[in-house]
């Protein structure tokens, strides 16, 4: 379905969005990457400017929400080199496999990601994507190209397959070209686009494609993947890394903090989840220690995994619950009432954050009944 505003509403840390519990500024992390001292200086920003809290985001970025002073938060971001450039701060939408490069995968698609931030960077026409148009780098796991990204390439061993809203469009190119090719259909998505704002709402998407031929059968498309790697994760070198899944995405500046302290390279996933990269084995069993007191949830049994929320009352005016409090019941309180596979909850039928599947709950004035999707 078209959406027929012309205005992109879609929140940065420069164009902020004002909710009923203030302003809230999103920072695009491509790949979900993030340096540790940037993490330690985005709980301090979101301690003195905001609520203290970081929020994780369904696409691996962040947001601070109840912000006092936006123009601090985008200075602090932007010295922490989390805006490197204002004029295409939204379109940095990479979502690409977590664990690349460390566990498993055909190949290492983290280089890809730092190629293709610089190329829509460099790229003036590109300032023009709406701010929901999401790039996917599937590194051949199979975790990403569920997410049915506007722009995606999935590896295989004998090429990289082209993906337009999570199918493949049986165009293959090789390693090389994989970011050109996304670059150029994000250019001509821009082009073509009229009032559509993602790939999936075109009527006919085939211009993205011109001069592309296929060369496999099109139309595979990805069983989306629901829950986040977490626990003690043997990496291919040796050195481990940790997965903390982030109860309903709701990060603790000092969660961060303690995080932070660790000193390692730090993924947001798209599953509102922390990996902590690259430890030797003592620091990591030493971090597992501190860090699943505070909250972290590294038990791939908890149902934490399997709960989600939109940010519900009082954080949203639309809302008709404290979403997250009833939640967070059920997580806790009721785990007999989860049904099979993945519970989100959301306060109006907007749905703000729905994964792409498993069974969502709207608020009513008579408590949550399921949605039908
Ligand atoms: S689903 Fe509704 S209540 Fe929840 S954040 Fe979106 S608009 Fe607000």
């Amino acid at each position: 379905m078209k959406r027929l505003r012309d205005d992109d509403a879609c929140p940065g840390a420069l164009q902020v969005h004002q909710a009923a519990d203030g302003a809230l500024a999103r920072l695009r992390l491509p790949g979900g990457m993030i340096a540790a001292r940037q993490l330690e200086a985005l709980a301090h920003t979101a301690v003195e400017f905001g609520n203290g809290t970081l929020e994780l985001t369904a696409r691996g970025n962040l947001q601070l929400r109840g912000v006092r002073d936006t123009t601090a938060v985008a200075d602090a971001s932007a010295a922490a080199g989390l805006l490197p450039s204002p004029t295409h701060e939204r379109v940095r939408n990479i979502v690409a496999s977590p664990l690349s490069g460390r566990v498993g995968g055909v190949a290492d698609v983290r280089p890809w990601v730092t190629e293709l931030d610089l190329a829509i960077q460099a790229d003036a026409e590109l300032a023009r994507l709406p701010g929901r148009f999401l790039f996917g780098l599937d590194d051949g796991r199979g975790d990403i190209s569920g997410l049915a990204a506007d722009a995606g390439v999935h590896v295989h061993a004998d090429g990289v397959a082209v993906l337009l809203a999570g199918r493949d469009t049986g165009v293959r190119v090789a390693p090389g070209d994989a970011v050109p090719t996304l670059i150029t259909i994000a250019r001509r998505f821009v082009e073509i686009r009229g009032t559509a704002w993602r790939v999936a709402e075109l009527d006919d998407p085939s211009p993205l494609l011109a001069g592309f031929s296929p060369t496999a059968v099109p139309g595979a498309e990805y069983p989306p993947v629901l829950r986040p790697p977490v626990g003690w994760i043997a990496q291919d070198d040796g050195r481990v890394t940790l997965g903390g899944a982030i109860p309903l995405g709701v990060l603790q500046s000092r969660q961060a903090e303690f995080v932070a302290a660790i000193d390692a390279p730090v993924i947001v996933t798209p599953w509102r989840s922390l990996l902590v990269c690259d430890l030797d084995e003592g620091v990591a069993d030493t971090a597992l220690r501190v860090l699943a007191p505070m909250g972290l949830v590294f038990d791939e049994n908890s149902p934490w995994l399997d709960i989600s929320a939109c940010v519900g009352s009082p954080g949203c005016e639309k809302s008709r619950a404290d979403v997250r409090a009833e939640a967070a019941r059920v997580a806790l309180e009721d785990d007999t009432r989860l049904p099979r596979g993945h519970a989100h909850y959301v306060g109006c039928e907007r749905a703000c954050g729905s994964p792409p599947a498993g069974q969502v709950f709207v608020a009513t004035a008579e408590g949550f009944r399921p949605a039908s999707r």
